[in-house]
């Protein structure tokens, strides 16, 4: 029925998940394999989405050390995501920023009616009030939903925010060279665009 992934009821409590992760996290101690001192060996970047079937230190077999990982939902180039870039090319001395946008992603709805209704239905209206006000954005917009199907344009769309973002606030030289990329989540494979 699933993939050979472990599954945990929706009753699952506390104690029961610390365990699950801590025992992982002790074989983990005897695999590791990797730096604990030099931090982005790679000199990359690479931004996101938060789905966990785009695990991205695994899909370029990266070594702890060796890659910089961003993850939010949708690989948005947000305030933050743009302040870690920062910090990435000014302190770390990285030189590339790769968006990875993936196949399928669930964030891909805004041209949905029936999937933007089903988020309406479970946040009330006046959450979304709430979100929309707070934001001072119309609030599909503030969520950063994209179209269906719509991976690549969304990529680019956040590489050229970036870009729009270092061009406004940093000299050339302190810029990282920006790629766009799709991981395909059922081959596996990246696709630079
Ligand atoms: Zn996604």
């Amino acid at each position: 029925m699933f993939e050979n992934i472990e599954h945990v009821a929706d009753t699952i409590t506390e104690k029961e998940l610390k365990n699950l992760l801590l025992h992982r996290n002790r074989q983990w101690i005897y695999k590791k394999d990797g730096s604990s001192s030099v931090n982005g060996s790679l000199k990359t970047v690479v931004l996101s989405c938060i789905d966990s079937r785009v695990p991205v230190e695994k899909i370029f077999q990266a070594k702890p050390g060796e890659l910089l990982v961003l993850k939010n939902a949708g690989n948005l180039m947000t305030d933050d995501m743009f302040r870690s870039a920062l910090v990435a090319s000014v302190e770390l001395g990285a030189k590339f920023f790769i968006v990875l946008g993936h196949t399928r992603c669930g964030m891909a709805i805004k041209n949905n009616p029936a999937k933007i209704d089903h988020i309406a239905t479970k946040i009330s209206q006046e959450s979304l009030n709430k979100l929309a006000s707070r934001s001072k954005k119309d609030v599909i917009e503030w969520f950063g939903f994209f179209n269906q199907n719509e991976w690549n344009e969304n990529a680019t769309t956040q590489a050229e925010k970036l870009q729009k973002l270092l061009d406004e606030t940093v000299s050339k030289d302190l810029q990282p060279t920006i790629l766009k990329a799709i991981y395909d989540l059922d081959s596996g494979e990246v696709t630079f665009i």
